[in-house]
């Protein structure tokens, strides 16, 4: 499990705390002020508590608003960024009408505001690309499926482009 912590994100929270006055409840003592998320391969998980929510989009790529939102679209209300260099607000607003939705994607490392009408978890592709590995063996010249017979002693992952870089070329049996 990744934890992070966002200080500008903090310093967000505070002026969206301000600025929001008492409907806002994300903050609470016993929980952190920003979400804790967990990552596999391909998907990043955050825990999201019913009010509002102040998270980390951690994906690789910019998502569409609709996509980066799908598994939590049945409770989720609104999502808002606060631009610094405008100073404004842009939100999305969940199955309302367009004119009401100016934030239309969620990038890399911005912070949101979500707000849920449970506790929910939120789950969202990571899309990170996905190494092409081979594997070589310090004496061959050829590179390899993980397995082959022809992989024995020593061997390494590498990836694929580097191997042919080093004139390695594909094994004829594993054909990787
Ligand atoms: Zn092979």
């Amino acid at each position: 499990m990744k934890r992070r912590g966002y200080l500008p994100l903090l310093m967000v929270s505070i002026a969206v705390g301000l600025v929001l006055g008492g409907t806002f409840h994300c903050i609470s003592t016993k929980r952190d002020a920003v979400a804790a998320e967990t990552q596999d391969s391909q998907n990043i998980t955050t825990q999201l508590f019913i009010g509002w929510n102040l998270v980390a989009f951690s994906s690789a790529k910019p998502l569409p608003i609709d996509e980066a939102l799908l598994s939590i679209s049945n409770v989720c209300i609104s999502a808002w960024e606060y631009d610094a260099s405008t100073s404004d607000w842009h939100r999305h607003i969940l199955g309302g009408p367009a004119f009401l939705s100016d934030l239309h994607e969620l990038n890399p490392n911005h912070g949101y505001w979500l707000y849920v009408t449970q506790d929910c978890i939120w789950t969202y592709p990571s899309q990170q690309p996905i190494p092409d590995l081979v594997y070589i063996t310090k004496t061959g010249t050829k590179y390899h499926r993980q397995g082959c017979q022809y992989l024995w002693g020593s061997s390494g992952a590498i990836e694929r482009s580097e191997a042919i870089k080093l004139d390695y070329t594909a094994c004829s049996v594993c054909n990787p």
